[in-house]
């Protein structure tokens, strides 16, 4: 019941010449799939890639914005500037968010609301590091950033979440797939408290080294509704085969 969906995340890469041989061989390979599509360049390269994806049923999305609306905040974007060019989804709370930019639960709570404002899906990121799931605390922080995150909210509608443990992203290690659905069902659990109506439309993606080779082990559990690539998305071939393997 839950339509899969495959977010890439190109983080900080691309370039003009770059992006569009990127873009238009994606396309090209992307014949027959199932899941919702979503690309999240960097911000200055939004409105190239929005005319490159012309009228295709790829989606737009940014890799993060404001928790303001607008005023003197010199090198920010709203979340309805980001409307304003076409995107439709925002990614709120990415590890490295996290961890280079001290972003804490309750900005990501203002944010997520921005972005709901706005007209935009956001999707929250959680995930824990390896000395947390090695000393065995990898749900309670999984869980207290759900809360955190989710804090302002009311209901669980217009909204996605990514599980990305840290220790996977970037570095080859993918979750297996039984951790990781074991994780998505606590995830699915938690929110299932928090808003019982609405939990299980939600999607919760994987993300960390999802690759051509490992897509459709992890999209054949249960709670693995699709994924959030980053390095294999910047490979029109791999992500391709990502999308269609979900
Ligand atoms: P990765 O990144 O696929 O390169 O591990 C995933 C992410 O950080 O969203």
């Amino acid at each position: 019941m839950r339509q899969p969906l495959v977010i890439a995340n190109w983080k900080m890469h691309g370039k003009g010449a770059f992006n569009q041989a990127l873009v238009s061989d994606f396309l090209a390979l992307l014949k027959e799939y199932r899941a919702a599509c979503v690309l999240c360049p960097p911000t200055v390269y939004l409105g190239q890639v929005a005319q490159l994806l012309g009228s295709r049923d790829v989606m737009l999305g940014a890799q993060d914005c404001s928790h303001i609306d607008e005023g003197a905040y010199t090198g920010e974007v709203s979340a309805e500037m980001l409307r304003d060019c076409g995107c439709e989804w925002v990614i709120v709370g990415h590890s490295e968010r996290r961890q280079y930019h001290q972003e804490s639960d309750a900005l990501l709570a203002a944010k997520l609301t921005r972005a709901q404002r706005a007209g935009l899906t956001p999707v929250l990121c959680v995930g824990e590091t390896q000395e947390q799931r090695e000393a065995g605390a990898a749900e309670h922080v999984v869980k207290a950033q759900l809360l955190g995150a989710l804090s302002d909210l009311s209901d669980l509608k217009g909204l996605a979440i990514a599980y990305e443990p840290v220790w996977a992203i970037g570095t080859g290690l993918t979750a297996t797939p039984e951790q990781a659905q074991d994780m998505h069902a606590f995830i699915r659990s938690v929110l299932r408290e928090f808003d019982a109506a609405n939990a299980d439309a939600l999607r919760i993606l994987y993300g960390g080294s999802v690759k051509a080779g490992n897509a459709a082990e992890l999209f054949a559990q249960t709670d693995i509704d699709g994924a959030l690539v980053g390095g294999a998305s910047l490979d029109a071939e791999a992500f391709a085969a990502i999308v269609s393997a979900a």
